[in-house]
């Protein structure tokens, strides 16, 4: 008999009517004879309501706390939805990740699970119950509870699928697959039936939270059977597919935006070998990731230098610059959390030209002004001012086409 994961986000689990529900798609997979292992998040906005009482309290919480305080809201959605399983006559444990066993390295946030201890899982399986495991939490090999990230019960759930080799992973949630663009955005994005690991990995890098970028990169690895489908209805989601098996050959796939993104520039640097490498070498050496990175052309021997971080890195990003500033006497430092970054996404990319100047184009004839720009072989990305971002985001798509399959955009492979 097969495995399944099915993973169920916040909305799906909201309340008790929805938590009743929940219970009875698991239970009626389970009834069709398969074993199925169930990844629950937090109901609603729980974890973010943690989150906030948590800064009610310190302005600068200790990581260990906050792990232990924002992992309770999961333990909450596992037991009531194994009280609603059991009350549907069927055996049903909940399990959190340390009882599991999901393993993972030291950060108290953002922790990457190194492996899960599938004997449990799997022996309450072979005894007859459904198994409903905590998402977004781990524990160390110090037995201290760490959180995965936030969306993370994504990864958990892909993770989960990948270490007890099941027949498919299931993410349930409040739309009914990936679209063209949020849909909260762009009205008229249309749902895709098929997309593949690398462009849905650079649309959840880039924005579109519907998946944690690091489930899918798990997908891919382990090649694990993910699909997006909705909770609350029974329509075909959409399947997250090897790049030979995509059926539909599109330019663009997706288009998406990211304001969780601040702009530091060092003004007046002085433009000499090995100045950009001590910069971000500092940087790194505090784990912050740099996205984007802009150099001017030198001006007598001076250059500004701007890169992009995420918003909750800034104040850290800050202080570096500041040490930065005296120690390679650069004249300046500016900052600016106002920004969002759009992109564009679409394997077609790597066989199609002009994408990036028709992207261009449909902001300069909404009169967007571009700040900095990157590309990769299936993605481009701009910074532009954040009140413009879901202008953008919709001029863009409109561009693309993306709301209804035109021949340009969509055709049959073969
Ligand atoms: P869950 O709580 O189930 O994990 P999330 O809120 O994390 O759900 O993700 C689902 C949301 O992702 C949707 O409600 C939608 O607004 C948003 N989203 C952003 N981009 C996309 C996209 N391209 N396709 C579908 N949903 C998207
Ligand atoms: N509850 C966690 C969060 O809100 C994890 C998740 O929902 O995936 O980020
Ligand atoms: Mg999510």
């Amino acid at each position: 008999m097969g495995i399944i994961v099915q993973k169920f986000g916040g909305t799906s689990v909201a309340d008790a009517t929805k938590i009743k529900n929940v219970a009875k798609r698991v239970v009626q997979t389970h009834d069709e004879g398969h074993r199925v292992a169930v990844v629950v998040s937090a109901m609603g906005d729980t974890t973010d309501r943690l989150e906030n009482l948590a800064y009610e309290i310190s302005a600068n919480p200790p990581e260990r706390e906050l792990a232990m305080l924002m992992s309770t809201g999961e333990q909450v959605s596992i037991a009531l939805l194994a009280m609603a399983v059991s009350e549907l006559g069927h055996r049903a444990i909940s399990l959190t990740g340390t009882q599991v066993g999901i393993m993972t390295g030291g950060f108290y946030s953002e922790a990457r699970i190194q492996s899960i201890n599938r004997g449990r899982i799997l022996s309450e399986l072979e005894q007859g119950k459904i198994v409903i495991l905590a998402g977004y939490q781990g524990v160390t090999i110090d037995n201290e509870i760490t959180t995965l990230g936030r969306g993370a019960s994504d990864t958990t759930a892909v993770a989960v699928a990948a270490t007890l080799d099941a027949d498919r992973c299931d993410i349930y949630t409040d739309v009914d697959g990936v679209y063209t663009a949020d849909p909260r955005i762009v009205p008229n994005a249309r749902k895709l039936g098929q997309i593949t690991h690398d462009e849905m990995l650079e649309m959840a890098r880039l924005g579109a939270k519907v998946l944690h970028s690091r489930s899918v990169e798990l997908a891919k690895k382990f090649d694990v059977n993910l699909c997006v489908r909705s909770s609350f209805t029974e329509s075909e989601g959409t399947i997250v597919v090897k790049e030979g098996e995509m059926i539909e050959e599109v330019v663009v796939s997706g288009v998406t935006s990211d304001k969780d993104q601040a702009k530091v520039s060092l003004l007046g640097v002085p433009d000499t070998p090995g100045i950009a490498a001590r910069i971000f070498q500092e940087i790194a050496d505090t784990h912050i990731n740099i996205d984007m990175i802009i150099q001017n052309i030198s001006h007598e021997g001076t250059t500004d230098i701007s890169f992009t971080v995420a918003k909750k890195d800034l104040g850290a990003t800050l202080k570096i610059a500041e040490i930065l500033k005296a120690k390679i006497g650069c004249q300046n430092i500016s900052t600016d959390k106002n920004i969002a970054k759009v992109s564009a996404i679409g394997i077609g990319m790597k066989s199609h030209v002009g994408i990036a100047a028709r992207m261009f184009r449909a902001l300069a004839d909404e009169g967007i002004n571009i700040q900095m720009i990157s590309t990769s072989e299936i993605k481009i990305s701009c910074v532009i001012d954040d009140r413009e971002a879901e202008h953008a985001v919709r001029a863009i798509h409109d561009r693309f086409e993306l709301g209804n399959t035109s021949n340009e955009n969509v055709g049959i492979q073969g």
